[in-house]
């Protein structure tokens, strides 16, 4: 056990974030997983979104001055940051690592094995290759997914993209079970910088020396035996990262999540909490908003809410609510601005997920054993959630309009209905896959073991050198 502690021992791994809360949390917790097998762990970041250094006194950080500033970052959506970042970072990526794998420096800290990078920062590979250290990929979205997206060359050959709606009944050729309609797309001002940014991302992957998933293979065994078939690089589904029983694996949140909902589950039954939550970017309009309150209140079901400040579009946080609302609800629901999700998921009152299907949201509430409502946005969500509510049966879509009557007929049936009962089954089923795929011989177990040897075995030129 102690050597199986110490085997990364003498070797530091620098890993950089995707910043965004979706990516920032699974990097970390990879962080320590490499941590756990004896790795000296340096974190590079962008000064925007940054990690809170505290939180891991463990870890090395090193911030990208000059490279994106707050201002800057927050007057773009979510690919558009990305595509700058892509572009800003290189010098001071290149900057950064060179100084890393100094003579000096690798003498003080330790050998640089490897960089591990989120996916969508496929400008690392040339950065790497010219610094030359070996680069790894960690994706932090689902493998099925990423099967879509290196996909979409084809799909556009075939006349998918751009998605037209007239189609979304439509299964997609290639894909099944997809739809057109679960088909990622990303409301922009420009639609083609998605695809291309998905394009170059997936192309960067391919000259990895390895692809990291947070999955595991018993939940995408098929995308995953796709992707070994279409890839010639090593790939790892170490996942859920979450579920690692690690020491030091602190708090990974940008926003500072209100326990006191804890306390208010605590008086719930068993069950009977509908908790709500549309990650960290998602969007959505007044009107959205008012139907999803009063589909809340009208099911019926006490409610666990955390809405983002910003979640609605126009407004600071709840003030389209009509007058007397909160106090009306009285002990029925409960509003944070930030939940500790985790601990929510994993609370014995809570009985359903009303998610966007973000990748971390859909794993989290997987591994707790929680069915889902499903309401994807954009990107991977819609993917994710075909694959929650159709192929895992775990949880069931609102498909049409948002409006309170269909709201509430959706929470009946997932809370009460007869599905209510072959959902949850199926839920639990995959909650103890979950479980054992981390145990000694386990799926998950035994690819991180191959990660460690891969990574004790890659060569950066400061080793080489030596
Ligand atoms: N999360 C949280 N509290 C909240 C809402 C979300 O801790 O109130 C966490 C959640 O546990 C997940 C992450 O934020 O780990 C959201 O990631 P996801 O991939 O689900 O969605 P994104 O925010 O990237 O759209």
């Amino acid at each position: 056990m102690e050597e199986e502690k110490q085997r990364g021992k003498g070797n530091r791994i620098i890993l950089m974030p995707s910043p965004f809360q979706g990516h920032i949390t699974p990097l970390l917790q990879l962080a320590n997983i490499l941590y756990s097998k004896g790795f000296s762990i340096t974190i590079v970041h962008t000064v925007f979104n940054s990690p809170d250094p505290s939180s891991y006194p463990h870890f090395s950080f090193l911030p990208l001055h000059g490279a994106l500033s707050e201002t800057e970052a927050s007057k773009v959506d979510a690919v558009h940051l990305t595509e700058v970042i892509n572009v800003r970072c290189v010098q001071p990526l290149k900057e950064c690592l060179t100084l890393l794998l100094s003579h000096d420096k690798v003498k003080e800290d330790g050998c640089v094995s490897c960089f591990i990078v989120d996916a969508a920062l496929y400008f690392t590979q040339g950065v790497c290759d010219e610094v030359g250290v070996p680069r790894i990929v960690l994706r932090t979205g689902g493998a099925s997914s990423f099967l879509v997206f290196a996909s979409f060359p084809l799909l556009r050959e075939k006349g998918y993209f751009p998605v037209q709606e007239s189609r979304s009944e439509e299964v997609v050729v290639d894909l099944p079970p997809l739809k057109v309609k679960d088909l990622p797309v990303f409301q922009s001002k420009e639609p083609e910088a998605f695809y291309k940014l998905v394009c170059r991302f997936v192309d960067e992957c391919k000259k990895s020396s390895g692809i990291i998933w947070n999955t595991f293979e018993e939940l995408e065994s098929s995308a995953l035996t796709k992707l070994r078939q279409d890839f010639s690089v090593p790939i790892y589904p170490i996942g859920p990262f979450h579920k690692y029983s690690l020491a030091g694996s602190n708090s990974t949140s940008l926003l500072t999540p209100d326990k006191t909902c804890i306390s208010w589950l605590d008086k719930q039954e068993q069950k009977s909490v509908v908790y709500v939550s549309f990650g960290s970017i998602v969007a959505i309009s007044e009107e959205e908003f008012l139907e999803i309150a009063w589909g809340l209140v009208n099911s019926n079901q006490p409610f666990l809410w955390a809405i983002r400040p910003g979640t609605i579009r126009g407004s600071e946080w709840l003030e389209p609510l009509p007058s007397g609302f909160l106090e009306n609800l009285g002990k029925r629901g409960y509003i944070v601005k930030w939940a500790p999700q985790e601990q929510v998921l994993k609370h014995p009152a809570v009985g359903a997920f009303w998610t966007h299907n973000g990748w971390n949201s859909t794993l989290e509430s997987v591994c707790e054993g929680v069915p889902m409502i499903c309401m994807p946005s954009f990107g991977d969500q819609k993917i994710n959630a075909k694959y929650a509510s159709d192929v895992w049966k775990v949880g069931l879509q609102l498909e049409n309009k948002l409006e309170r009557g269909e709201i509430e007929k959706v929470i009946r049936k997932l809370m009460l209905g007869d599905e209510a009962n072959e959902i949850r089954e199926n839920v639990m089923n995959l909650k103890e896959k979950a479980n054992v795929c981390l145990k000694k011989g386990g799926s998950s177990y035994c690819f991180l073991d191959s990660l460690v040897s891969e990574i004790l075995s890659l060569k950066s030129s400061t080793r080489r050198a030596q």
